[in-house]
């Protein structure tokens, strides 16, 4: 059911049954032409437009505005009988779309990996059987990860099944919580939070400290948890780490399943790359596409801002996307995220990986392996802090810049020639990068 439709039956709670069905049943909402801050509603002659202007505007306003969280302009105009016959067909067709629900948010667009597979699985397996599986349903795991994705999907599937959906943030819940207290109309808010059929409620970890509000959503959980109706929750840490939390909600958190959602690794980075090209139709070649999942942390909300940074960019230039290009664009980003890079980080983990001693790869030692590390710590080096080659030279003990400049072109040529070796470094700086 769309928003105006809802605010519609609202409506007839609210008034005589007469009264209903001669003039508010035949007023038409326009899906199409409506916003978040607009709802056009036409009526089908004068007399039903004016009875409605005056006696009801006012209220279906105040319906709109409790129910999208939003302040809403109503538009209430005649149709003409072209419109009439298009919005309806319009109406037919659509899928409902709950106004706050993001609906490109689905499992499809959702790249699975490693990091995230739990999650995404017990999100999926609850979106097929809600309120008997997992109830409630928590996701936790670090800003940007795909929390609130997961979430969505979930309730795009149910929204598509004809249930009642509210999604919301913790600080929408209070501001919506604090507006019917100002209003004297807290029926209405148990009503419309007790009586939906999916509760999604996004990063809970706003709940800590505000303790009226956690005894209001404890009561709400309550009641739906005892109905069946499913829960799911988003946070940035596990329920037991949130401070400020009480004890009952932490324990009917922990009553349900408990899923975390790690940094993508480097499969799903690329994966996800090329997922977003897709729908945003950017073309990138695979080296760019590599490119940025090794050098740009896990988060993936600053990818898609790098994706689109690159699209204006090459728009308003005139110009395609070019790895020399994507470097240009990104280097600000990209030296911000490494600043705290230092050569000894970047030998240690490089010594880690080849299982060698830090030391070793600055000996004088000319044993092939050690050579190879070497070689390749000196390739992150340039390629991830702002020394110069001189400064280079001095700290792995080399005679000068040339044997620098030397170095950086045999690994450059090994590179362009040799697959595996690429892919190793591209797994190196992945694991240097992600974990600056
Ligand atoms: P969170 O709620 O954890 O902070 P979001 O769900 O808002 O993160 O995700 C941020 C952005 O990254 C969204 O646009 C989302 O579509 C995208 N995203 C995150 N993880 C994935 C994934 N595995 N596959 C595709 N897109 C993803
Ligand atoms: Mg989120």
């Amino acid at each position: 059911m769309n928003i105006g439709q809802k605010v519609l039956n609202l409506l007839k709670d609210e008034i005589s049954e007469i009264e209903y069905d001669r003039y508010v049943k035949h007023l038409i909402y326009d899906l199409k032409k409506s916003s978040t801050n607009l709802a056009i509603f036409y009526a089908p002659n004068a007399l039903v437009l004016n009875w409605i202007k005056s006696k009801y505007k006012n209220k279906i306003q105040h319906l709109f505005e409790i129910n999208s969280d939003s302040k809403v302009n109503i538009e209430i105009t005649l149709i003409n009988s072209k419109e009439k016959f298009i919005i309806k067909e319009k109406n037919i067709q659509k899928q409902p779309i709950h106004s706050l629900l993001n609906p490109s948010f689905t499992f499809d667009n959702f790249m699975v990996g490693g990091s995230n597979q739990f999650a995404y699985a017990a999100v999926k397996s609850v979106s097929e059987k809600a309120g008997i599986l997992y109830n409630p349903l928590f996701i936790h795991g670090g800003v940007g990860l795909g929390k609130t994705h997961l979430m969505q999907a979930a309730g795009n599937i149910f929204q598509n099944q004809g249930k009642v959906v509210i999604y919301t943030t913790v600080e929408q819940f209070l501001n919506d919580f604090i507006r019917h207290i100002k209003n004297k109309t807290m029926e209405r808010f148990q009503e419309k939070y007790r009586n939906c059929d999916v509760l999604l409620i996004d990063d809970i970890q706003f709940l800590s400290n505000k303790e009226t509000i956690q005894e209001e959503f404890f009561h709400t959980f309550e009641a739906l948890k005892g109905e069946g109706k499913q829960i799911i929750l988003t946070a940035d840490k596990h329920p037991k780490k949130i401070a400020g939390l009480e004890k009952r909600l932490q324990s009917r958190f922990e009553h349900g399943l408990i899923a975390d959602i790690q940094p993508p690794e480097l499969e799903t980075k690329i994966a996800i790359i090329e997922k977003k090209c897709e729908i945003n139709r950017v073309i990138l070649t695979k080296d760019i596409i590599n490119y940025i999942a090794t050098v740009i942390e896990s988060n993936v909300r600053e990818i898609e801002g790098i994706l689109s940074k690159l699209h204006a960019y090459s728009k308003l230039m005139h110009v395609d996307i070019t790895l020399d290009f994507t470097k240009n664009v990104l280097r600000d980003q990209v030296q911000e995220n490494l600043a705290n890079l230092t050569l000894d980080t970047i030998t240690k983990s490089v010594a880690k990986d080849l299982n060698i001693k830090p030391s070793e790869i600055r000996s004088k030692s000319r044993s092939k392996n050690l050579v190879y590390a070497r070689r390749i710590s000196i390739y992150l080096c340039r390629e991830l802090t702002q020394n110069t080659m001189p400064q280079l030279a001095q700290y792995f003990g080399m005679k000068d810049h040339t044997a620098i400049s030397h170095t950086l072109k045999k690994i450059n040529e090994l590179i362009q020639n040799d697959e595996d070796f690429k892919v190793k470094i591209e797994e190196l700086t992945n694991k240097i990068t992600s974990s600056s």
